[in-house]
Protein backbone atom coordinates (compact mmCIF):
# COMPACT_ATOMS: atom_id res chain seq x y z
CA UNK A 1 0.00 0.00 0.00
CA UNK A 2 3.19 2.38 1.08
CA UNK A 3 4.65 1.65 -2.12
CA UNK A 4 1.65 2.05 -4.18
CA UNK A 5 1.08 5.86 -2.74
CA UNK A 6 4.63 6.70 -3.24
CA UNK A 7 4.59 5.37 -7.22
CA UNK A 8 1.25 7.10 -7.80
CA UNK A 9 1.26 10.33 -10.00
CA UNK A 10 -0.70 12.32 -7.51
CA UNK A 11 2.36 11.58 -4.96
CA UNK A 12 4.68 12.62 -7.70
CA UNK A 13 2.81 15.98 -7.86
CA UNK A 14 2.69 16.59 -4.79
CA UNK A 15 6.39 15.88 -4.21
CA UNK A 16 6.82 18.43 -7.55
CA UNK A 17 4.49 21.16 -5.36
CA UNK A 18 6.61 20.49 -2.06
CA UNK A 19 9.93 21.54 -4.05
CA UNK A 20 8.55 24.67 -5.77
CA UNK A 21 6.45 25.47 -2.31
CA UNK A 22 9.30 25.63 -0.45
CA UNK A 23 12.32 26.70 -2.20
CA UNK A 24 9.94 29.76 -3.73
CA UNK A 25 8.22 30.20 0.18
CA UNK A 26 11.89 30.28 1.79
CA UNK A 27 13.24 32.96 -0.31
CA UNK A 28 10.04 35.34 0.29
CA UNK A 29 10.39 34.96 3.90
CA UNK A 30 14.35 35.79 3.48
CA UNK A 31 13.56 38.64 1.52
CA UNK A 32 10.74 39.56 4.25
CA UNK A 33 13.26 39.73 7.45
CA UNK A 34 15.62 41.89 4.95
CA UNK A 35 13.23 44.35 3.98
CA UNK A 36 11.57 44.12 7.66
CA UNK A 37 15.03 45.39 8.70
CA UNK A 38 15.87 47.78 6.06
CA UNK A 39 18.73 46.01 4.88
CA UNK A 40 17.28 46.32 1.10
CA UNK A 41 15.54 49.29 -0.03
CA UNK A 42 15.68 48.04 -3.74
CA UNK A 43 13.29 45.54 -2.48
CA UNK A 44 11.74 47.34 0.01
CA UNK A 45 9.85 49.20 -3.16
CA UNK A 46 8.47 46.03 -4.13
CA UNK A 47 6.54 45.44 -1.25
CA UNK A 48 2.78 45.97 -1.42
CA UNK A 49 2.25 46.74 2.46
CA UNK A 50 5.63 48.07 3.43
CA UNK A 51 4.63 48.80 7.46
CA UNK A 52 3.42 44.97 7.67
CA UNK A 53 5.34 42.10 8.68
CA UNK A 54 5.15 39.03 10.54
CA UNK A 55 6.01 38.85 13.81
CA UNK A 56 8.18 35.59 15.39
CA UNK A 57 5.42 33.66 16.25
CA UNK A 58 2.93 34.23 13.53
CA UNK A 59 6.32 33.10 11.30
CA UNK A 60 6.50 29.84 13.68
CA UNK A 61 2.90 29.14 13.50
CA UNK A 62 3.08 29.92 9.82
CA UNK A 63 5.73 27.09 9.32
CA UNK A 64 3.96 24.55 11.65
CA UNK A 65 0.91 25.02 9.90
CA UNK A 66 1.88 25.24 6.69
CA UNK A 67 4.14 21.84 7.26
CA UNK A 68 1.36 20.24 8.37
CA UNK A 69 -0.33 20.56 5.39
CA UNK A 70 1.93 20.53 2.61
CA UNK A 71 3.98 17.49 4.76
CA UNK A 72 0.75 15.48 5.88
CA UNK A 73 -2.37 16.18 4.69
CA UNK A 74 -1.25 16.34 0.63
CA UNK A 75 0.85 13.27 0.51
CA UNK A 76 -1.20 11.14 3.51
CA UNK A 77 -4.59 12.26 3.00
CA UNK A 78 -5.15 13.65 -0.67
CA UNK A 79 -2.86 11.33 -2.81
CA UNK A 80 -5.08 8.17 -1.09
CA UNK A 81 -8.17 9.45 -1.91
CA UNK A 82 -7.69 11.18 -5.14
CA UNK A 83 -5.90 8.50 -6.75
CA UNK A 84 -9.23 6.36 -5.97
CA UNK A 85 -11.02 9.07 -7.76
CA UNK A 86 -8.92 9.09 -10.66
CA UNK A 87 -9.09 5.65 -11.09
CA UNK A 88 -13.17 5.64 -10.86
CA UNK A 89 -13.38 7.97 -13.32
CA UNK A 90 -10.76 6.54 -16.07
CA UNK A 91 -9.95 3.03 -15.17
CA UNK A 92 -7.81 1.42 -17.63
CA UNK A 93 -7.52 4.15 -19.72
CA UNK A 94 -5.98 6.31 -17.06
CA UNK A 95 -2.77 7.62 -18.89
CA UNK A 96 0.65 6.42 -17.48
CA UNK A 97 4.25 8.28 -17.56
CA UNK A 98 4.97 5.07 -20.60
CA UNK A 99 2.20 6.69 -22.56
CA UNK A 100 2.81 9.35 -25.46
CA UNK A 101 2.51 12.98 -24.19
CA UNK A 102 0.84 14.38 -27.57
CA UNK A 103 1.55 18.13 -26.85
CA UNK A 104 -0.61 19.60 -29.17
CA UNK A 105 -3.54 17.50 -26.93
CA UNK A 106 -1.95 17.96 -23.42
CA UNK A 107 -0.91 21.04 -23.78
CA UNK A 108 -3.46 23.01 -26.16
CA UNK A 109 -6.92 21.10 -25.26
CA UNK A 110 -6.62 20.21 -21.38
CA UNK A 111 -4.15 22.80 -19.96
CA UNK A 112 -7.22 25.54 -20.86
CA UNK A 113 -9.50 22.69 -19.47
CA UNK A 114 -7.91 22.80 -16.04
CA UNK A 115 -7.46 26.16 -15.82
CA UNK A 116 -11.82 26.86 -16.06
CA UNK A 117 -12.79 23.51 -13.97
CA UNK A 118 -9.78 25.01 -11.28
CA UNK A 119 -11.20 28.65 -11.71
CA UNK A 120 -14.43 27.02 -11.24
CA UNK A 121 -13.81 25.41 -8.24
CA UNK A 122 -12.23 27.50 -5.89
CA UNK A 123 -14.54 30.37 -6.81
CA UNK A 124 -17.22 28.61 -5.77
CA UNK A 125 -15.67 27.06 -2.98
CA UNK A 126 -14.31 30.24 -1.97
CA UNK A 127 -17.67 32.44 -1.72
CA UNK A 128 -19.66 29.58 -0.05
CA UNK A 129 -16.81 29.91 2.59
CA UNK A 130 -16.92 33.62 2.93
CA UNK A 131 -20.95 33.29 2.81
CA UNK A 132 -21.39 30.98 5.54
CA UNK A 133 -20.52 32.72 8.89
CA UNK A 134 -20.01 29.81 10.50
CA UNK A 135 -17.60 28.46 7.89
CA UNK A 136 -15.96 31.52 8.13
CA UNK A 137 -15.40 31.87 11.53
CA UNK A 138 -14.34 27.77 11.74
CA UNK A 139 -12.75 27.39 8.64
CA UNK A 140 -11.88 30.26 6.73
CA UNK A 141 -10.41 32.91 9.00
CA UNK A 142 -7.24 30.49 9.63
CA UNK A 143 -6.21 32.00 6.13
CA UNK A 144 -7.26 35.33 6.57
CA UNK A 145 -5.12 36.23 9.89
CA UNK A 146 -2.41 37.38 7.07
CA UNK A 147 -3.99 40.90 5.89
CA UNK A 148 -0.64 41.15 4.11
CA UNK A 149 0.73 38.14 3.54
CA UNK A 150 3.84 35.89 2.67
CA UNK A 151 4.55 33.07 -0.48
CA UNK A 152 4.31 30.71 2.69
CA UNK A 153 0.86 31.67 3.82
CA UNK A 154 -0.58 30.40 0.53
CA UNK A 155 -1.71 26.83 2.15
CA UNK A 156 -1.67 28.50 5.82
CA UNK A 157 -5.63 27.23 5.81
CA UNK A 158 -7.77 25.00 7.89
CA UNK A 159 -7.06 21.67 6.92
CA UNK A 160 -10.21 21.02 5.64
CA UNK A 161 -10.13 24.03 3.62
CA UNK A 162 -6.73 23.23 2.36
CA UNK A 163 -7.86 19.61 1.21
CA UNK A 164 -11.20 20.67 -0.38
CA UNK A 165 -10.71 24.64 -1.34
CA UNK A 166 -7.04 23.74 -2.46
CA UNK A 167 -6.46 20.57 -2.94
CA UNK A 168 -9.38 19.50 -4.90
CA UNK A 169 -9.82 22.37 -7.93
CA UNK A 170 -6.14 21.87 -8.78
CA UNK A 171 -6.97 17.62 -8.54
CA UNK A 172 -10.27 18.25 -10.62
CA UNK A 173 -8.56 19.58 -13.49
CA UNK A 174 -6.07 16.43 -14.62
CA UNK A 175 -8.41 14.21 -12.97
CA UNK A 176 -11.30 15.31 -15.43
CA UNK A 177 -9.03 15.73 -18.93
CA UNK A 178 -6.97 12.48 -17.74
CA UNK A 179 -4.26 14.18 -18.13
CA UNK A 180 -1.22 12.43 -18.83
CA UNK A 181 1.18 12.67 -16.03
CA UNK A 182 3.76 14.79 -17.33
CA UNK A 183 0.98 17.54 -17.89
CA UNK A 184 -0.23 16.55 -14.38
CA UNK A 185 3.40 17.75 -12.80
CA UNK A 186 3.37 20.57 -14.99
CA UNK A 187 0.35 21.69 -13.46
CA UNK A 188 0.71 21.36 -10.03
CA UNK A 189 4.23 23.03 -10.24
CA UNK A 190 2.17 25.99 -12.03
CA UNK A 191 -0.62 26.28 -9.75
CA UNK A 192 1.97 26.20 -6.53
CA UNK A 193 4.17 28.68 -8.29
CA UNK A 194 0.87 30.78 -9.19
CA UNK A 195 -0.33 30.92 -5.69
CA UNK A 196 2.55 31.26 -4.14
CA UNK A 197 3.34 34.59 -6.31
CA UNK A 198 -0.24 35.61 -5.47
CA UNK A 199 0.74 35.89 -1.61
CA UNK A 200 4.34 36.95 -1.94
CA UNK A 201 3.45 40.34 -0.93
CA UNK A 202 5.42 41.83 -3.63
CA UNK A 203 4.46 44.02 -6.66
CA UNK A 204 5.82 41.74 -9.39
CA UNK A 205 6.41 42.86 -12.65
CA UNK A 206 5.27 46.44 -11.77
CA UNK A 207 1.56 44.94 -9.71
CA UNK A 208 0.28 44.01 -7.10
CA UNK A 209 -0.98 40.38 -7.04
CA UNK A 210 -5.50 40.34 -7.51
CA UNK A 211 -5.20 37.86 -4.34
CA UNK A 212 -3.35 40.30 -2.14
CA UNK A 213 -6.53 42.48 -2.27
CA UNK A 214 -8.69 39.71 -1.62
CA UNK A 215 -6.21 39.32 2.03
CA UNK A 216 -6.75 43.59 2.54
CA UNK A 217 -10.55 43.92 1.78
CA UNK A 218 -11.87 40.65 1.97
CA UNK A 219 -15.58 41.27 -0.10
CA UNK A 220 -13.36 40.97 -3.88
CA UNK A 221 -11.37 38.93 -5.75
CA UNK A 222 -12.68 35.53 -4.61
CA UNK A 223 -11.10 34.14 -7.78
CA UNK A 224 -7.41 33.08 -8.80
CA UNK A 225 -7.82 34.89 -11.58
CA UNK A 226 -10.06 37.67 -13.29
CA UNK A 227 -12.93 35.50 -15.05
CA UNK A 228 -15.86 35.28 -12.82
CA UNK A 229 -14.88 38.14 -10.58
CA UNK A 230 -15.00 40.07 -13.92
CA UNK A 231 -18.28 38.00 -14.87
CA UNK A 232 -20.25 38.03 -11.36
CA UNK A 233 -18.83 42.37 -10.45
CA UNK A 234 -16.33 40.97 -7.40
CA UNK A 235 -13.86 42.25 -9.17
CA UNK A 236 -11.34 45.31 -7.64
CA UNK A 237 -8.10 45.91 -9.12
ZN1 LIG B 1 -5.04 33.72 0.17
ZN1 LIG C 1 -11.09 34.54 1.45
Amino acid sequence: MANEIIESISFRCVVAANAFYWLISTIVLHIDSLVAKNKSPWLKQYKIKPNHYISGKERRDLIMLSAFNMLMVAPLISVPLFEILWDRVHGNFRLSENDTWVWEIELLQKIPIQILVTEVGFYTIHIIMHSSPLLYKHVHKIHHRFQAPTAMACVYAHPLEFLLGNLLPIYMGPILTNAHPFTSYFWFVVAMVGTCKGHSGYKIFGHADYHEEHHYYYKYNYGGMYILDFLFGTMRL
